[in-house]
């Protein structure tokens, strides 16, 4: 007991601000690598407060940079905060971190996107999946280049219960450009639904926690931040594979403002198109004139178990792809 109270209180000791140390340790940043840091420690604290109740938790932050949000981390009383950095530029500013928080930040530098996670933190914190989240947290700002093909990674490590999963439901405080964090959790009928909000939305529980203005960064952005907050559900919305969840999302938001027929009729080739679609839209008891962003994560669950069944008819239906069916044509007519 007294150790997780000491654990609990824990501070940083006075430390030169994130200014100063992107001074001291010269760490312009990188357009390339769009970089934009928070230096603002009561909006990183905001951050870190809406991640939820981290006293002895297991933190992974991805993209640490000069170190803001790690500072608060660090003074949420965690049990562990591992970061993964890949510019190593900011190795020796969060070193200092380190040597103020004895034993409590494990830098690696690295690349999140094939990072293992899994390994990383004790066996013991893991859950069942059923159980309430583990204590295992992950955090992070990084470049939307890397953001939205990592959350699409980490989606389909929540529907194998791998990666950082291994431990549970392990939730998830991230960043994204606003417009990113918008289609992730909007809700059917919105302007701004999309393949992502579903692919997120079968499988998590997510929330638009608050908007970063874009002047809240250096340098700044040209657009503003979303924080979205995921949690894993105990059981998907849609019980079938990632892949063809994918799928058939993909397909369906094909053709955005068309009837929904449209997009998904590409799931199927051209020659028996109209019929399939026809068959998948009544077997699955959806309104073809409905649009896409009119689609509920229920209809997407109809659609995929439909679609599966199909599959499971016809073995070659599954890796039918309507672009290479065009190419083909054009390459004949050619
Ligand atoms: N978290 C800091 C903040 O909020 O001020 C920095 C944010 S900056 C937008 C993104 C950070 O992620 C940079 O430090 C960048 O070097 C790092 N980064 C970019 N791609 C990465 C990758 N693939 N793996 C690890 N870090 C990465």
């Amino acid at each position: 007991m007294a150790a997780s109270r000491t654990l609990g209180t824990f501070r940083l000791p006075p430390l030169p601000t994130i200014r100063e140390i992107i001074k001291l340790f010269r760490l312009r940043a990188v357009k390339q690598l769009s970089q934009n840091f928070l230096l603002d420690l009561r909006l990183t604290d905001k951050i870190v407060r809406k991640a939820g109740n981290l006293t002895n938790a297991y933190v992974y932050e991805v993209g640490p940079g000069p170190g803001g949000i790690t500072r608060s981390i660090l003074n949420a009383g965690v049990a562990e905060l591992l970061v993964v950095e890949k510019d190593s530029r900011f190795i020796p500013g969060l070193q200092m971190l380190s040597d103020a928080a004895p034993g409590k930040l494990r830098i690696v530098h690295g690349d999140v996107l094939t990072f293992k996670i899994e390994r990383a933190f004790p066996e013991s914190l893991k859950r069942q999946w059923e159980d309430d989240p583990p204590n295992v947290h992950i955090i992070g700002n990084l470049p939307f280049s890397v953001s939205t093909p990592l959350i699409i990674k980490w989606l389909e490590n929540v529907s194998h219960r791998n990666g950082p999963f291994a431990y549970g439901r392990t939730q998830m405080t991230l960043t994204f450009q606003k417009e990113v964090a918008e289609r992730l959790t909007a809700s059917t009928g919105s302007k701004q639904r999309s393949r992502l909000s579903i692919m997120a939305q079968y499988l998590c529980d997510v929330q638009h926690i608050f908007t970063i203005p874009g002047q809240a960064f250096i340098p700044k952005p040209e657009v503003d931040s979303g924080v979205v907050h995921f949690t894993p559900l105990t059981r998907p919305r849609i019980e079938q594979p990632f892949r063809l969840v994918e799928k058939v999302a993909q397909n369906a938001f094909q053709f955005r403002r068309k009837y929904c027929h449209r997009g998904l009729g590409m799931l199927f080739p051209e020659a028996w198109r109209l019929e399939s679609t026809g068959k998948l839209l009544e077997l699955a008891d959806v309104d073809p004139t409905l649009r896409p962003t009119q689609l509920s994560v229920s209809h997407f669950k109809s659609l995929c178990d439909v679609y599966r069944k199909m599959c499971d008819e016809d073995p070659h239906l599954f890796a039918y792809n309507f672009r290479e069916e065009l190419k083909q044509k054009s390459e004949k007519r050619g």
